[in-house]
């Protein structure tokens, strides 16, 4: 039987199996601080603790952090990491510094059912889902990484948007968002831990409920027959039923609710979608990122022309709705979900000196 990974263990969990093995409750704290405080996760390094402890918690738990197989630092100061997981899985995360803030997008599944036929990880399919632990590992490793650089500063806001649907991982996702927001922990103010879904709605409730923290909505489509076929989970909540939701959700008065609307030429991008959109949004505190689509081989669907983006933001922005132009960041390194894992799984059975020698002209920045 596989050990239990350390960093899926609550502070509650920890105090509850220590006290077992006649540990205080107050060697249980430190672990837990010396984990999601300090971004240590090699016990040999926890030198407040016994030697024999030590051992036992190394001989009991397993406390490996993905490996990072691949790091792709983009010429906009941006570093996307592949990861692979302990059962061999590639996972992804994006850390990006900027004056304000360091923001940190994490992955909560390897692969996603949802089958968004816009975007790679929905093309990849379901693998499994991401541990609490595995998410956190995330910002482990980007803190670490941080520090590395000479960065002071520690990552500040996390968001769901890498690989996978979080709210499909609803209870591994809130737990890790728990352990991000705890003062003993991370710390993280629930203001800047967004989680980004493709409208789950009975999971967006819970979300609410449970642990309001800020929510976007990968919207694409004001229209249900469009956003159905763009987004097969429309067909099972619909527009009206999503809208619902969003108005009752409890989110800050000063954030409101992110809108993700992806721009594919000839598909969502005409002024007749913005003031279907501009209607969606009626009633709701509302921010809309208009984002270029990513293009990926073997998919038909194109970003919409620059002209046709900037009419649209206009109409939005004319009606007072924010509609920032968002470029994904770390286009040169396959920034957009799932574009790097997706490559290393086509790799997999290529011939090693071709993989090396295309490996060598990835990690040179270059824009197509
Ligand atoms: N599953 C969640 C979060 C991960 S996807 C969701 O869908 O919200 C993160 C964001 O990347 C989403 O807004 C998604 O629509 C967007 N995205 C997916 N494929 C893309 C592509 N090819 N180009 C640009 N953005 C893309
Ligand atoms: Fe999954 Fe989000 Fe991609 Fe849709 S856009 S397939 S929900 S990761």
């Amino acid at each position: 039987m596989s050990k239990p990974y350390a960093l899926d263990w609550t502070e509650q969990e920890w105090i509850s199996w220590l006290s077992l093995r006649g540990e205080s409750t107050y060697i249980a704290k430190q672990i837990y601080r010396w984990l999601f405080a300090q971004n240590c996760s090699d016990p040999n390094l926890f030198t407040n603790l016994s030697k024999n402890l030590r051992s036992a918690l190394l001989e009991k738990l397993s406390w490996e952090l993905p490996k990072v197989d691949t790091r792709l630092e983009s010429i906009d100061g941006s570093e996307k990491f592949l990861l692979v997981m302990k059962d061999g899985l590639f996972g992804e995360m994006v850390l990006m510094p900027s004056e304000k803030r360091i923001t940190l997008c994490v992955s909560s599944q390897i692969g996603c059912r949802m089958g968004c036929t816009f975007c790679q990880t929905g093309k990849m399919g379901f693998k499994r889902n991401i541990s609490r632990g595995e998410i956190l590992a995330q910002l482990i490793l980007a803190n670490q990484r941080l520090k590395e650089m000479g960065e002071e500063r520690r990552v500040s806001n996390i968001v769901f948007m890498g690989m996978g649907e979080p709210l499909d991982n609803f209870d591994e996702v809130v737990a890790a968002c728990q352990t991000m927001i705890d003062p003993k922990a991370f710390g993280l103010s629930k203001h800047r831990v967004t989680v980004s879904t493709s409208g789950l709605v009975p999971e967006i409730q819970r979300l609410g409920k449970e642990l309001p923290v800020r929510l976007a909505i990968s919207l694409h489509s004001p229209d249900d027959e469009r956003r159905s076929r763009l987004m097969p989970v429309n067909r099972k909540y619909p527009l009206s039923v999503l809208k619902e939701a969003l108005l009752e959700y409890p989110c800050s008065p000063r954030h409101g609710i992110t809108f993700e609307y992806v721009m594919i030429s000839g598909e969502n991008d005409s002024l007749l979608h913005a003031k279907k959109l501009v209607k969606f949004l009626h009633g709701l505190k509302a921010k809309v990122n208009l984002i270029p689509m990513n293009h990926f081989p073997g998919n038909p669907m194109r970003s919409a022309e620059e002209q046709q983006i900037r009419a649209f933001q206009k109409y939005l922005s004319d009606r007072s709705i924010p509609a920032p132009v968002r470029y994904s960041r770390s286009q040169d390194i396959s920034g957009a979900c799932g574009q790097l894992a997706m490559k290393r799984e086509a790799e997999i059975d290529m011939d090693p000196r071709v993989l090396r020698r295309k490996r060598k002209l990835e990690t040179i920045p270059t824009i197509e």
